[in-house]
């Protein structure tokens, strides 16, 4: 595997313009700039819309990404684009994660959603804390942890996303739970 240092010039320029787009947070980079529908970075280059953690991964292992190999991240973060965090894993040990910790693929959509649902209902003291994590200055990966829920989801919360329409038809289940 490749460190940053040992790319070409022309690949670590298009690295470097990459984490240009990114955000420090933790020890994550997170991606400020296009995503696909399902929510990983992508970028336009010469017309075509390519996957930015694949390109990276490619670069890091220095080989294309064999058929049912996906590029993943150690921290499961769709967004993150850490360097360290970028890896390659297969179609079937991504599976034995999402059933897991709540990880997917674009096979299990709908299944996100349901994921995404069932946090949102979990989180502990409901739109107060919601609140408290919009107001909260601290980097999400702090934050998630705090109120048991993940990094993306404290970015959900805090783009008014989450915890924004569903507020009623949710209100309390917080508490119960
Ligand atoms: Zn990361």
């Amino acid at each position: 595997m490749k460190k940053i240092e040992e790319l070409s010039p022309n690949e670590r320029a298009f690295v470097e313009s990459i984490y240009a787009q990114c955000t420090e947070e933790g020890d994550c980079l997170i991606w400020g700039g296009r995503v696909t529908s399902s929510g990983y970075p992508r970028i336009w280059i010469d017309g075509k819309n390519l996957m930015v953690r694949r390109l990276l991964v490619e670069l890091k292992y220095d080989r294309p990404l064999a058929s049912g190999e996906i590029a993943a991240s150690k921290c499961k973060d769709p967004l993150c684009l850490c360097w360290a965090h970028a890896k390659a894993m297969t179609t079937a040990e991504r599976r034995a994660e999402t059933g897991a910790d709540g990880g997917y693929s674009s096979h299990t959509k709908g299944l996100r959603i349901s994921i995404s649902h069932r946090k949102t209902a979990k989180l502990e003291g409901g739109e107060e804390s919601a609140v408290a994590i919009r107001m909260d200055s601290r980097a999400s990966h702090v934050v998630g942890p705090d109120y048991g829920i993940s990094a993306s989801m404290v970015r959900k919360i805090r783009r008014g996303v989450a915890w924004k329409t569903i507020q009623s038809p949710f209100a309390g289940l917080g508490a119960r739970a």
